[in-house]
């Protein structure tokens, strides 16, 4: 029967396991999959017959080169390409590929971030096949996904610690599911990214030096017409970008990622992809590949992708919510079942994320904290700055009344009305849908929200995963220590006492509005604002003591991610300051100089033909002043930018570029944009929000 489309154009580009069953020996095919599924190392004459085949299955897709593709510190994704091509000496070629070329390169990359881990006399890194991930060929590229450690084992990326947290968390969930009499072979998280991004014209960003350099505009009066309307979400597509969409969709099915959903965002001009969800960190690699795709494509269609935070301001920014959960050999261990022993399971799962979130809301503010991403959290925007759990409608009364038995007082009442809850039968189909919060139960998974669009997902799920790590081994130690009482009555008190402790951070109201930031308040829940605030958690030595404990991140590669960050945060900003200024300079002053020059000369014209142009003086006036604040603004900001960016610490740099640098960025911004909405259209130097954002 011949295939539907997508069928035969599935995984084409992916290295699966179809073909591995098809072109290695059995006992090597056999051998590569206990390498994967024990996490073992992979034998040199293995790994030579799994090159082999896969430079095979490469050279018949057309693939001249190999490359170690990995993830530094900047989050987003770094490759240098090698041939295959190998002389034979005798002026002929042959196209070769080995097993250590498979399993380990040797990068020079002192110039990556690294946090100072590594002086450039040591710069060597090391980057390793991870046999979990498929390897895919991207351009004519074998892409072989790696770890990149350094000389010393440290962790120079964002993949290692990641692997780190989930082979923590599958070691301590097991120990749990042991208890419940469950010995699954593997427990894995699933990650589904929904992806946010905009799409403008190509013409309009190549006339915009903000966009170009900094992803986002940096000025700009708000649109006539924004998001109220609501026509946008879920509208219809346009056409072309339907042809982009069509495109995108294509590569990624070649390229074996699930790309599921597509559809229009709220604000103008923005969308969203959602792909089917796997396992942790092949979705965070296919997240990235899409990322690229994306970009890379819509140029095929006269198309920009923004994948900025907040391109725009006045309109919603772009998030990327980490849809996760936990499965044991694939059952979602999130999933409420039938039985009461399932329940039971349930909500001490569900009951191991709420002390997670709670305990280590300070690390998960600093997992998605950057530059863009401020913009949105600590902004009127969703979701916001404080890490709350919404439960929703099904489950939260479950939760309450769970609390309320707590104050039965014999242990014989609390085995008595042991009452297993039977969880109502809709709760699997939650529709319940609060988008405010920013950590949220929806059915059979957590949804977190807060990550920014252009973020590797990487940290937020190290973070969680060790979080709920820590709660699984904490109840495994909570059972051990009362061997003598029933398991299910421990475990019910377990799970009342983790919610009653915990119950603060459960939040179902409107996350929006101010009263939940006095409220929260209230209940002593952190909520931090900025990047430079939130980055200290990374740095606290109760926080480093718990990523050591559970082999993810050791003290010194704490250290290191908290400088590259911090570092990565001044950088930023300081960009954004210098394109300001450029921008007000070589632009804006300009046009302003030549529109109200042009109008001084219509007015000495009128007046000797005895006519009193009062309307156009008084709009030369306003222009003149204009021209003086963002005159004297650009220069008080290259002041503050200048200072800010001349300190050593990045520390100092950061606060330096919130407390001094941000306010005099909003200060141009504000008298540039005044000036905007009374300079006539034809002077204007770049595209303004009502040509970007509605374009046909
Ligand atoms: P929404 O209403 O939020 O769009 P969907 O059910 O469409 O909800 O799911 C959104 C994302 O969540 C998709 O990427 C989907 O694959 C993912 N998802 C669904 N179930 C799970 C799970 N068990 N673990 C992780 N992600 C999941
Ligand atoms: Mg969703």
């Amino acid at each position: 029967m011949a295939k539907d489309k997508v069928s035969a154009e599935w995984g084409d580009l992916l290295f699966d396991d179809a073909d591995m069953q098809e072109r290695l020996p059995k006992p090597t095919y056999h051998e590569l999959m206990r390498v994967i599924r024990d996490g073992k190392p992979l034998d040199l004459d293995i790994a030579n017959e799994v090159a082999h085949a896969m430079k095979e299955w490469a050279l018949e897709k057309g693939a001249t080169h190999f490359t170690h593709w990995f993830q530094p510190l900047t989050g987003i994704t770094s490759e240098k390409h090698d041939s295959f091509l190998t002389p034979n000496g005798n002026g002929t070629i042959l196209m070769a590929f080995s097993g250590k070329e498979l399993v380990q390169g040797e990068s020079d990359a002192s110039s990556f971030p690294n946090g100072g881990l590594r002086a450039t006399f040591e710069a060597r890194g090391y980057t390793v096949w991870d046999p979990m991930s498929p390897v895919f060929i991207k351009d004519e590229v074998l892409c072989i996904p790696t770890a990149f450690i350094s000389y010393t084992g440290e962790a120079l990326d964002k993949k290692t610690p990641l692997l780190r947290s989930q082979n923590a968390l599958e070691v301590q969930a097991k120990r749990v599911l042991a208890l419940f009499g469950r010995t699954p072979n593997r427990v894995t998280t699933t990650i589904g990214p929904e992806q946010e991004y905009f799409l403008i014209r190509e013409e309009d960003y190549k006339a915009r030096p903000d966009l170009i350099l900094c992803g986002r505009t940096l000025f700009g009066c708000p649109p006539a017409k924004g998001q109220e309307l609501e026509e946008h979400y879920f509208g219809a597509i346009r056409p072309t970008v339907n042809e982009f969409m069509k495109e995108l969709d294509d590569e990624l099915w070649k390229l074996g990622i699930p790309a599921k959903t597509k559809h229009n965002e709220v604000a103008p001009c923005q969308h969203e992809l959602a792909p089917v969800f796997e396992d942790g960190s092949t979705a965070i690699d296919d997240n990235l590949i899409t990322m690229e795709k994306m970009k890379l494509l819509a140029s095929h269609h006269g198309l920009v992708c923004l994948q900025h935070e907040k391109p725009f301001e006045y309109v919603n920014g772009s998030g990327k919510h980490n849809n996760w959960s936990i499965a044991a050999d694939g059952r979602n261990l999130l999933e409420p079942g039938p039985h009461p022993e399932d329940n039971l399971q349930f909500l001490l799962f569900l009951s191991f994320l709420i002390s997670a979130v709670d305990e280590h809301a300070d690390l998960l503010r600093m997992s998605v904290a950057s530059a863009g991403n401020d913009h949105r959290l600590g902004a009127n925007e969703a979701p916001p700055a404080i890490v709350s759990v919404f439960l929703g409608d099904a489950l939260s009364p479950v939760v309450e009344a769970l609390i309320a038995k707590q104050h039965a007082e014999a242990a014989e009442a609390e085995r008595m009305d042991l009452g297993i809850p039977q969880l109502p039968a809709i709760l699997r189909d939650n529709t319940d849908r609060n988008r405010t919060s920013p950590f949220a139960f929806t059915g059979n998974k957590f949804e977190f929200r807060m990550p920014g669009s252009r973020q590797n997902l990487s940290d937020p799920n190290v973070v969680l995963n060790t979080a709920v790590a820590e709660q699984c081994e904490r109840f495994v130690d909570y059972v051990a220590e009362r061997s003598d009482e029933d398991f299910l009555t421990v475990t019910m008190r377990f799970i009342r006492h983790t919610f009653r402790d915990h119950q603060r951070v459960i939040f179902d109201g409107n996350g929006y509005s101010a009263e939940w930031e006095e409220e929260a308040a209230a209940r002593g829940l952190p909520n931090i604002k900025t990047t430079p605030d939130a980055l200290g958690a990374l740095m606290d030595a109760d926080n480093i003591t718990f990523l050591s404990k559970y082999g993810v991140l050791n003290e010194a590669e704490c250290h290191a991610r908290y400088v590259a960050k911090a570092e990565q945060y001044a950088k930023l900003i300081n960009i954004e300051a210098n394109t300001m200024c450029h921008m007000a300079r070589h632009l804006y002053l300009p046009a302003l100089a030549s529109y109200s020059a042009d109008l001084a000369t219509g007015v000495a014209t009128k007046a000797e033909l005895g006519i009193v142009a009062r309307a156009e003086k008084e709009l030369i006036e306003r222009l003149t002043a204009g021209i003086d604040a963002i005159y004297g603004l650009t220069a008080d900001l290259e002041d503050v930018a200048t200072n800010a960016s001349g300190k050593s610490n990045p520390t100092e740099q950061d606060a330096l570029c919130r407390d001094e640098v941000i306010p005099a960025m909003e200060a141009l911004r504000g008298a540039v944009d005044e000036m905007e909405s009374i300079c006539g259209a034809d002077y204007w130097p770049v595209p303004t929000y009502n040509d970007m954002l509605f374009y046909i």
